[in-house]
């Protein structure tokens, strides 16, 4: 892997403009450009055929300086330590970006959990958990669903995890299912503070949500819930992208009944509906606003280079490469940065672990009302930082975030004197 496609080196390097940008003290820099702590872990996996197979995990907390780490576990075959490492750093960016009371951690194992069945998949995740335990829990660092990871899986998780501790923890693991503690709103979050933010970028471009025509790369869980709340706002979702394929209708996609269609099992490109591309065209077609929703370094500085949106909202992270992000502003174009755009999700994980904390539960109308006030507040924050900065929207959301976390290393007597531009502050 270049540097250039490393999103290790890429989140170093988003982290060291925003250090420059605040004139922070360069200790600020180094110790925020490694994880506090990175564990790898071999598990053994009794396989259906009686053999045993080894699978590699890993877990990356940042820093916990704000309080507990959180972040997702992915299960996928090309996780790697950069990219987990990367991961739990913009997990802190992109909880100080919302104000949360956490530092950003990441869990992956190298696996294609579509090859294994379901029994071997469960014990894959509870041996995860098993040789993590030292390092987790609901005060420590608390996991959450990733790319191929759901809220069954959390609740395997969850109930190993009580095992070994022998009582109920509910608020060791979010994005759990509703029976056990889940909060209502967590599904869809992700896509709903997506939809937020395209919602706020329009506002300051002088367009409307009404006939918004929007195309979408990746849909699982974000593309999917992005894509209905999109429908239901009156935008036109004209183009979708899955791993296999891609549909198109300029007149917008008949988006209950796509939804309908993938969650009975089929893939986007068999949809009829619509007519058939390759995957990559989502992003050269014309239309308002572009959303990776699929995998990082989507967006390189030639995909940027065809891209005719005048938005591009981060539902992915990572999905753009410093190269592509260069392309884009030289364009004009308004990058919604993963760290602020995809935060929904967090935010209503938090939202989880208070009412677990609590045992007391919200009825999803205030979970979705609490999410809009952050979402939009987040937003005001940053975009009041790149019109007065006259930066990279990606650069102020880090301006917001790393001044948050230099604040706090600051009141701990980590790094000298120094505070947050008045600018930055709520
Ligand atoms: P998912 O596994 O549910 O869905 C991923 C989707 O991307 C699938 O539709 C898959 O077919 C598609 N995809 C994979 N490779 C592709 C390719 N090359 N071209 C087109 N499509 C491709 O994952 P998800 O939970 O929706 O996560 C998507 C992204 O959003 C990831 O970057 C993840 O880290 C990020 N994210 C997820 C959450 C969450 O709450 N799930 C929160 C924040 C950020």
């Amino acid at each position: 892997m270049t540097d250039q496609f490393n999103p290790y080196e890429m989140a170093k390097e988003q982290l060291s403009d925003a250090v420059k940008a605040l004139s922070l003290d360069e200790r600020a820099y180094s110790i925020l450009k490694n994880p506090m702590r990175v564990m790898e872990v071999s598990i053994p996996v009794l396989m259906d055929d009686g053999r045993v197979e080894t699978f590699i995990g890993y877990r990356s907390q940042h820093t916990d300086v704000m309080g507990p780490t959180k972040g997702g576990v992915r299960f996928h075959p090309n996780v790697t330590l950069d990219e987990v490492k990367a991961l739990s750093m913009w997990m802190t960016f992109k909880t100080q970006v919302m104000g949360l009371p956490y530092g950003g951690a990441k869990g992956g194992v190298i696996v294609d959990p579509k090859s294994l069945s379901e029994r071997e998949r469960e014990e894959l995740s509870r041996e995860y958990i098993r040789s993590l335990m030292s390092i987790i829990g609901p005060d420590k660092d608390i996991p959450a669903p990733d790319v191929n990871t759901d809220p069954k899986l959390m609740g395997l998780m969850y109930d190993e995890y009580d095992r070994i501790r022998g009582f109920n923890v509910p608020g060791f693991i979010t994005g759990k299912p509703l029976i056990l503690g889940g909060s209502l709103g967590r599904l869809e979050a992700t896509g709903r503070g997506v939809v937020l933010t395209i919602r706020e970028a329009v506002k300051r471009q002088g367009l409307k949500m009404e006939g918004l025509k929007v195309s979408i790369q990746g849909f699982g869980n974000v593309g999917k819930y992005t894509a209905k709340i999109l429908d239901e706002l009156g935008a036109k979702v004209v183009a979708v992208s899955d791993s296999k394929g891609a549909i198109y209708k300029d007149t917008g996609l008949p988006i209950p009944k796509l939804l309908q269609f993938v969650d009975e099992g089929n893939r986007v490109s068999d949809f009829s509906e619509a007519e058939h591309m390759e995957p990559m065209k989502v992003f050269e077609i014309g239309c308002d606003v572009v959303v990776p929703a699929a995998l990082e370094n989507q967006i390189s500085g030639e995909v940027a280079k065809k891209i005719k949106a005048k938005i591009v909202a981060e539902a992915a992270n990572g999905p753009t490469t410093r190269e592509g992000d260069q392309v884009l502003y030289e364009k004009g174009v308004v990058i919604i940065p993963d760290i602020l755009c995809n935060a929904g999700g967090v935010t209503v994980s938090y939202f989880e672990w208070v009412q677990n904390k609590m045992g007391y539960y919200w009825k999803e109308e205030e979970v979705n009302q609490k999410l809009e006030e952050k979402m939009v507040h987040s937003f005001d924050n940053v975009y009041r930082m790149f019109e007065l900065h006259d930066v990279h929207m990606r650069t102020a959301a880090y301006m917001v975030s790393v001044g948050r976390v230099c604040e706090a290393l600051c009141a701990r007597g980590w790094i000298k004197d120094w505070s947050m531009p008045i600018e930055c502050k709520d």
